[in-house]
């Protein structure tokens, strides 16, 4: 069986990480601010996970979302884990505009447009990685309480 991409080092700008998971942020050339957080340890379902663990992988994924929607104001965000061709777990959350490139498709669908892609400067992935930091620790720090 062919190595699990998502248990070596992961090739994308880590925007946070702990021992439980990390959130990455994909490069992708038609979406720039698509990001994944992917479980560290191989899991191939949410409910294989304890409930805490499930509940910490969402807060994750929410505070993501939370901190895509306050500094790109998308039309939609879009979540999604399927998982068939790398099954551990990972969340997939792209903000979506109405003038993108598969919009009202699944950004895995058939493209309808050239789209208009400004990619993120170096400054604006350093905020996105301060924004989803605080996030996180935040909705972490809830939990613990
Ligand atoms: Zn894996």
């Amino acid at each position: 069986m062919a190595e699990c991409a998502l248990c070596v080092a992961t090739p994308h700008v880590i925007l946070w990480q702990d021992d439980f998971c990390r959130v990455v942020l994909l490069n992708d050339a038609d979406y720039p601010a698509y990001c994944r957080v992917e479980l560290i340890e191989h899991i191939k379902e949410m409910t294989d996970l304890a409930p805490s663990k499930r509940a910490r992988v969402m807060k994750t994924v929410f505070a993501v979302e939370t901190a895509l929607r306050e500094m790109f104001n998308p039309d939609k965000i879009n979540l999604a884990s399927l998982g068939n061709k790398t099954p551990h777990v990972h969340w997939h959350v792209i903000p979506r505009f109405e003038n993108d490139k598969h919009f009202p498709n699944s950004h895995w669908g058939d493209a309808v447009r050239d789209g208009n892609v400004i990619a993120l400067d170096e400054a604006t992935i350093k905020k996105l990685a301060e924004k989803v930091s605080t996030l996180i620790n935040c909705a972490l720090d809830s939990t613990a309480a």
